[in-house]
């Protein structure tokens, strides 16, 4: 059996027909940039926000890095940042010229929100950003709190989080501005890159808005520099389709976790399921506790499994970050989930036939 990480292709082939008639309908009207496809995702995703605004951009990348200009981080500004993620949480901080300040990560894989606090009550401190890793929405209405008391500014990295729900809790309820991607490895991807960002500030939109076509403004006055970083038309269709489908797909990769829960053996630690949380398993990762986990991934590579790490370094370990020198002793928790991490394919395409191998397979070798 063979068995992706990834099925786009199996996708596309389950909707073919809808998602040609979107491409047929955008190069029909040809209104191919800044269509009216755009606003309507842009509404849609405030409407699931609950927020006042939505302005969608070419990456997730981009949207973070707007959101941090936006919000008046500056060069020399700290920001803090977890140290478990993917590179785009921290380079958009290195390309303003702002300083990372990594923090340690929680068995629950996200950042330790105690030791960010402690952080913002004793270092001057800009900015945090909080990435809710894996499509794990946390409650982060205590850290907005401390946030502003201490006039730090909070931007929630959503990339990997769209339609996840804490309790009462969504995604941009908790912050200044949060952050989204439609890379295609995401829960809603489109066929190729874009990204947007929610807040409900006036400003940060009237701000992004120009950032994303050359500093323009609504009188098409060109007042500060811009980058050309808009979402095509045919994405905002094809993502908005997606979001469409996006309950029933969230329920089947929930069916898929609580398969692969139900039947992880103690040498492994699933991911916590949690009541009143509903994750959206962008990823599955387990941890490989008491087994080696390259060996396991061999293993399962053998039989046709095709697993993924995230993330097999800690981010203050990539090279571009390497002149901050930081004293890696003090990241324990982060160290040893790059060391545990194994993500197992999940996806709303995944055969039940295909999930009882990855079951049976796992069981073999652990
Ligand atoms: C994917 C991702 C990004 C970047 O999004 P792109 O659309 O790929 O630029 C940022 N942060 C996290 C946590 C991501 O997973």
């Amino acid at each position: 059996m063979k068995i992706p990480f990834m099925r786009l292709d199996r996708q596309y082939a389950l909707h073919k027909d809808e998602i040609l008639s979107i491409c047929d309908n955008v190069f029909s009207h040809g209104r191919v940039l800044q269509g009216k496809e755009v606003d309507r995702l842009e509404n849609k995703l405030s409407e699931i926000h609950r927020s006042k605004h939505s302005i969608t951009v070419n990456s997730g990348t981009d949207a973070l890095y707007f959101a941090l200009l936006s919000l008046g981080v500056l060069p020399s500004d700290k920001v803090i940042v977890p140290s478990l993620s993917f590179i785009a949480s921290a380079s958009p901080i290195e390309r303003i010229g702002a300083v990372p300040v990594f923090v340690d990560s929680t068995f629950e894989y996200h950042s330790d929100i105690d030791q960010i606090i402690k952080i913002i009550r004793t270092e001057d401190i800009k900015c945090v950003v909080f990435v809710h890793l894996y499509g794990e929405l946390v409650d982060l209405s205590y850290l907005y709190e401390e946030c502003k008391k201490n006039d730090v500014i909070l931007i929630e990295d959503g990339a990997q989080a769209l339609g996840a729900v804490n309790g009462d809790y969504i995604l941009g309820d908790n912050s200044d501005a949060a952050t989204l991607s439609f890379d295609p490895m995401k829960i809603a991807g489109a066929y190729g890159s874009g990204g947007a960002v929610i807040t409900n500030s006036d400003l940060v939109k009237q701000e992004i808005i120009r950032l994303r076509y050359h500093g323009r403004d609504e009188n098409r006055i060109y007042v500060n520099l811009g980058y050309n970083s808009q979402m095509s038309s045919i994405q905002a269709a094809i993502i908005e389709f997606k979001i469409k489908k996006m309950t029933e797909w969230t329920n089947k990769r929930i069916g898929i976790a609580r398969k692969y829960k139900s039947h992880i053996s103690s040498d492994i630690i699933a991911p916590k399921e949690n009541n009143n949380i509903t994750h959206v398993y962008h990823k599955y990762a387990i941890r490989c506790t008491n087994i080696n986990r390259d060996e396991i991934k061999n293993k399962l590579s053998d039989l046709g499994i095709q697993t993924m790490i995230h993330y097999r370094k800690p981010l203050y370990s990539e090279p571009i970050f390497e002149s901050y020198n930081v004293d890696k002793s003090q990241f324990p928790v982060t160290k040893k989930l790059t060391n545990e991490l194994l993500s197992l394919p999940i996806y709303p395409e995944l055969l039940d036939s295909e999930v009882d191998f990855i079951v049976e397979s796992l069981s073999r070798f652990t």
